[in-house]
């Protein structure tokens, strides 16, 4: 059966029979003993910093999170060189207060899940949309001055969500018919006309 033996343990063993001197000139030709301890020889150890570094920050700023739930947690973001690198608790809902003064438990911290951590990864994924975008038929419903039917109810043609185009337009552009939209819907289901369509519609969607 074949058998192996690492050079340390040839060396104790035939330091353990008597071979000593051996032992000692085996170690300086292989060079065993050149470094004893490496943390202290090696000539250059800036690049610990950047373990040291790695949780430092220029500044950080206080948000809700709100990605794709309602919790809304209160959490902070810490930036360095323009790059939020990392996201963490905030660690204050303890010194909440509601408008009669009543103060919060210190227990909901720190109050941040894996989804908030990680949320990173969202504001710089290449798949996050970061640009207003309007579906070509809302544009269409906008720009035709938002056609109704007797009901109240605009064509369906105007709303063909997920088979519909995207068409890519400035902020200011987009805040316009944003506007213009909720403005044309409080005033069709203001007063009692209003009230009747929004009635009507329930009771055609049953
Ligand atoms: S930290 Fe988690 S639970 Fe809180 S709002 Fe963000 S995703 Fe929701």
């Amino acid at each position: 059966m074949k058998s192996e033996i690492s050079r340390r343990e040839f060396l104790a063993r035939i330091s353990a029979a008597g071979f000593g001197a051996l032992a000692v000139s085996a170690t300086k030709a292989w060079a065993l003993d050149a470094i004893t301890n490496p943390l202290a020889a090696y000539p250059d150890r800036g690049w610990e910093n950047v373990y040291r570094d790695l949780w430092k920050y220029d500044s950080k700023y206080t948000f809700t999170c709100a990605p794709n739930d309602t919790h809304n947690c209160l959490l902070h973001a810490y930036v360095r060189d323009g790059v939020i690198t990392r996201i963490g608790p905030s660690m204050r809902y303890g010194e909440a207060k509601d408008l009669a003064g009543n103060g919060t438990t210190h227990r909901w911290d720190p109050r941040v899940c894996q989804k908030g951590l990680a949320l990173t990864r969202r504001f710089y994924g290449d798949r996050r949309v970061n640009q207003t975008m309007v579906r070509a038929g809302f544009k269409r419903w906008h720009d035709e001055g938002f056609p109704r039917g007797k009901d109240g109810r605009p064509d369906e043609s105007y709303f063909q969500r997920a088979r519909d185009e995207w068409i890519r337009m400035p902020h200011a552009e987009a805040a316009v018919i944003v506007a213009a939209a909720l403005k044309n819907i409080a005033e069709t289901y203001t007063g009692e006309e209003g009230m009747r369509r929004l009635r009507n519609n329930t009771m055609t969607k049953r």
